[in-house]
């Protein structure tokens, strides 16, 4: 049996193993993003400056650490010219703590969260589970106070939500409901350890697990009674400081099990966040591989993109989500870098292309009712191009002919997916960003089963597939697109 190494395409899929394994939030996603962009000669800059873009040059930019967007400048650009664009989204369906976290029933200690998104909850019963996220830090050196805003992730499985024993719910298997306020809270500790651990640390001025220092207070030090000192303890041993340093986080319950190659044929990926950190990855190293040569922009005249937005699973809305001015902000700042005209923006973005990127659902083997029989996307059938007549989609027959005639030029597979007329239809980012940007746009996405459960599967051949087509279109849009379909 082949291992993903010897095949074809296994670099790109070990990366992508890499990738998931590194980026259990989209803070972290958007962070090994930077480190990739970051070594491969992208410059960072900051919305808060002036920008001075040169042509041939490559940038990026995040917002709130939790969105990104990075672009490479043709050598022959000039302002007015259009931008080829993937656009996928850093975040997927979770349960994030909430400002008071600090649960304590029936002699144990547990962890309020709140849903993020529409997850499918039953899969975070009995899974072992951490923490991640990121934190506010208030440091004082020498009488003078800094903040500092700091990635976390406890790498030990400290939680996690017991189902409960069928002998106390016999008629479960006949509809398994769940409570997500009731029955979704992770046990962290049991009090009584807890107890335990805290006489440990007074007793020696230190925390248990190897910070040294200020002994926390819990009766004195207000801000801290929102959490248990156990979670502040784990946090601050992981990040080497002191528990009185943390002053704010964005955290949440993530699985420890690594993501793995896996199935009989080691043809599958076995991984939590699939949705959408698989796109996530496949178009940011297409636009890193598209873009690496010396040679590489020297004949482009239009500007290659990658906008990862965090916030899509409830529904874009925030400042940096795709509902968000960023992207037409990334659009007419870079343009105007090159022309003082503000109305040459308009005919940027008629000249413009986007690539919604988004997971698709493979058709499942044991639910196979749940498809129209004419559109079955197959695992390793390559991108789904997704299709809604009430523009849920925002793909039309020139945006699917363009992206599938790069498909056709490459020998690359594509499928076509459309809805049940009597199921409703999901969405993504590709509409939103149609219609606040007024770009043509196509909505494709790999096929994979087990759509926001805490662990999903796809099919390795359709990330090398993705990678390939994405990489192929930053390469070739701007030849593709002489082929006018006027409109
Ligand atoms: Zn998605």
């Amino acid at each position: 049996m082949a291992t993903v190494e010897q095949s074809e395409g296994g670099s790109v899929v070990s990366e992508l193993i890499e990738f998931l394994n590194a980026s259990p939030t989209a803070f972290h996603a958007v962070d090994e993003a930077r480190k990739r962009l970051e070594a491969a000669g992208y410059e960072r800059i900051s919305e808060k400056d002036d920008w001075k873009l040169e042509a041939g040059k490559k940038y990026f930019f995040t917002r709130n650490y939790s969105t990104i967007i990075a672009f490479a400048i043709g050598k022959k650009y000039v302002g007015g010219n259009g931008f080829h664009i993937v656009g996928a989204h850093t975040d997927s369906p979770c349960l994030k703590l909430k400002p008071v976290s600090k649960v304590s029933k029936g002699g144990y200690l547990e962890v309020g969260v709140q849903t993020y998104g529409g997850g499918l909850w039953h899969t975070w019963f009995d899974r072992d589970l951490t923490i991640a996220g990121r934190v506010i830090l208030r440091e004082t050196k020498d009488g003078s106070v800094s903040y500092s805003h700091r990635l976390v992730r406890i790498k030990d499985p400290i939680m996690r939500i017991p189902t409960l024993a069928i002998h106390l719910d016999r008629g479960v298997n006949d509809g398994f409901k769940v409570n997500t306020h009731n029955h979704l809270v992770p046990v962290l500790a049991t009090s009584i350890k807890a107890e335990l651990n805290k006489k440990v640390s007074e007793n020696t001025g230190a925390v248990e697990g190897g910070v040294v220092g200020k002994k926390y207070d819990v009766n004195t030090d207000c801000e801290k009674q929102n959490h248990h000192p156990l979670l502040l303890q784990l946090l601050a041993t992981e990040i080497g400081c002191q528990p009185h340093e943390i002053c704010d986080f964005e955290l949440q319950a993530c699985d420890t099990q690594p993501s793995v190659v896996a199935g009989a044929m080691n043809e599958f990926i076995f991984s939590g966040r699939l949705d959408n950190l698989c796109m996530t990855f496949c178009s940011l190293k297409a636009l890193i591989e598209a873009t690496s040569s010396a040679s590489s922009l020297q004949d482009e005249i239009g500007v290659r993109m990658v906008a990862l937005f965090d916030h899509e699973e409830i529904g874009s809305n925030s400042a940096q989500g795709a509902g968000s001015p960023a992207m037409l902000d990334a659009l007419s700042r870079i343009t105007n870098a090159f022309s003082p005209d503000s109305q040459v923006l308009r005919k940027a973005i008629q000249k413009s292309f986007l690539v919604s990127a988004d997971m698709a659902h493979a058709l499942h083997p044991n639910y196979m009712d749940k498809h129209e029989e004419n559109h079955q996307p197959k695992m390793h059938g390559g991108l789904v191009s997704k299709h809604n007549a009430n523009q849920r989609y925002a793909t039309n027959a020139v945006t699917s002919f363009i992206f599938k005639e790069i498909a056709t030029r490459h020998n690359l597979p594509i499928q076509d997916f459309v809805i049940r007329n009597d199921m409703p239809c999901g969405s993504t980012i590709g509409p939103i960003l149609a219609s606040g940007v007024g770009i043509r746009t196509v909505d494709v996405g790999a096929p994979q089963l087990s759509m926001h459960s805490i662990r999903e599967m796809c099919a390795v051949d359709d990330v090398k597939h993705s990678y390939e087509h994405f990489k192929a279109y930053f390469e070739e849009f701007q030849e593709l697109d002489r082929i006018r379909v006027d409109c």
